[in-house]
């Protein structure tokens, strides 16, 4: 027989805990790394990311070893010093690839104090400040899209661990409306989802993981910007009836996550009311602009969603993750989710809410806490005029490539992201994009429109400027000019 617990002996407690000198000097050298990598990468000094095998990056942070041997405070320093020479750099203002939040100082904070603290606060007492942020967070947002909060409000919502897990949620609450036998009984053939043809990869996802079946997803016709038409909207849910097909959801994006266009929200609540149907406003990224008066027009008809998806680390500056799951409805996660698990969900007269009944995980981070104190540190105003500044340069950017030959755009932006290309050889785009990721002082992502390939800028970093269009555009051009070899035949 092995040891029994009871002859391994009791341990002393390890030394070197998160009270003792050692936590103090460990986040003194993360932080001066921190800010000095920061510092470089807002200057746009080194490359906006720098790609190697997994073999070489293994081998320069040294991984063996330290698993081996352990790590002083000065070892730590080393490690981050090789580990930031390999991240990829937010700040940059080269740094125009994808929809990530470019952290703020409270959000580096709120991390910290998660990654000491550790409250899984889904379950009140296990959090009870964390929770009551979320509930704070949930119903900033809520007020946002319109929908009345108090103490009677029907409204409800939750974060999640990101949009993709936030529109399987929404899904859910969608399913378990319109057809509520599916929790216990599955689904019958016949539920579909329509969507636009762009829609986020999640929703797609959702709808396969809810045994719907991939194909169950509709695509709504659109017009030549792939935005949704809503009389093509309304034809298509007529449509369904006749063939015995019952909808679960109609889903509209805000923006759309390759184009950046906005779907006409407005038109097609309308359209989804008359037909009592489910209608979920996936605003992941698009969300943010309800802080500002002058934005918020885009969103215009959100208040008619029946579930709404928003991602505060997109435009919000909240490191990832933190997204939230909103319902005009919250008894739409009752019908989301119908089970109990004894030693968490039992009657109870204690304080508090627990929010594990609304949501896919059972352990949660503290994603209040950090989507909070983002707003608080600057002030909501100031906030909204850091989206704002994005979204204009997304038009400054536009205009500057209409003006200058050899470049096209399919549509003007009505976000942060804009679409452009040099000539109009498919190849060229994808040729570009490498080759600008290769040298390191851009890094721009691309999307099919049409199947036209473009590239793709996301305005996010404050430090992007005017003078970057200007050297990303001659960058773009010059390796434009080096991509475009002569075809054969
Ligand atoms: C980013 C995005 C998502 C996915 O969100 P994650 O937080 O990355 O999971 C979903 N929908 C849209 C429209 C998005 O832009």
């Amino acid at each position: 027989m092995g040891p029994s617990p009871a002859t391994t002996g009791f341990q002393a407690p390890m030394s070197g805990g998160l009270n003792s000198e050692s936590f103090l000097r460990a986040i003194r050298t993360t932080a001066a790394r921190l800010a000095e990598h920061n510092d470089a990468a807002s200057k746009g000094q080194g490359p906006v990311v720098q790609l190697a095998s997994t073999e070489a990056i293994s081998a320069e942070l040294r991984l063996e070893h330290w698993l081996t041997n352990g790590m002083t405070e000065d070892d730590l320093d080393m490690f981050l010093a090789a580990y930031l020479g390999r991240a990829a750099r937010l700040h940059h203002p080269g740094s125009v690839a994808h929809q990530v939040a470019v952290p703020d100082v409270p959000s580096a904070v709120a991390e910290l104090v998660h990654g000491t603290t550790n409250n899984p606060m889904a379950i009140f007492e296990m959090g009870p400040a964390a929770a009551t942020i979320e509930l704070y967070v949930v119903d900033w947002m809520l007020e946002k899209i319109g929908w009345a909060t108090g103490p009677d409000q029907p409204s409800a919502g939750v974060l999640t661990h990101g949009g993709s897990l936030a529109n399987l949620t929404a899904l859910l609450a969608a399913r378990g409306t319109m057809a509520p036998d599916a929790w216990h009984h599955g689904v019958d053939d016949g539920l579909v989802v329509l969507a636009p043809p762009s829609c986020h990869y999640s929703i797609t996802r959702a709808v396969g993981i809810m045994g719907l079946g991939a194909d169950a997803v509709h695509p709504l016709p659109v017009d030549d910007r792939e935005v949704v038409d809503p009389a093509g909207a309304a034809r298509a849910l007529d449509s369904l009836a006749a063939s015995g097909l019952r909808p679960v959801a109609l889903v509209a994006n805000a923006p759309s996550t390759a184009t950046g266009l906005h779907d006409p929200l407005r038109e097609l609540g309308r359209i989804c009311a008359e037909r009592q149907v489910w209608f979920h406003v996936d605003a992941a990224h698009g969300a943010g602009v309800l802080t500002s008066e002058t934005l918020r027009g885009l969103l215009d008809g959100i208040d008619l969603a029946d579930s709404v998806t928003w991602d505060a680390h997109k435009t919000l500056r909240t490191a990832g993750l933190a997204a939230a799951v909103l319902l005009r409805d919250g008894r739409g996660f009752n019908a989301a989710f119908q089970h109990d698990a004894s030693y968490l969900f039992y009657e109870d007269q204690t304080e508090g809410i627990d929010l594990i009944h609304r949501t896919v995980e059972c352990t949660k981070a503290e994603l209040g806490l950090k989507t909070y104190l983002n707003l608080a540190w600057r002030g909501e105003a100031a906030l909204s005029r850091y989206i704002g500044d994005r979204y204009a340069g997304a038009t400054t950017l536009f205009e500057m490539v209409t003006g200058r030959d050899g470049f096209s755009t399919p549509f003007p932006p009505q976000s942060n992201i804009v679409c452009f290309r040099y000539g109009t050889d498919n190849d060229v785009q994808i040729a570009i994009r490498r080759a600008l990721l290769t040298k390191g002082d851009f890094h721009l992502s691309s999307a099919e429109v049409k199947g036209q390939r473009y590239l793709r800028a996301t305005l996010m970093s404050p430090h992007t400027d005017q003078g970057t269009f200007i050297a990303l555009l001659d960058a773009v051009e010059a390796a434009g000019r080096t991509s475009a070899v002569p075809r054969e035949g």
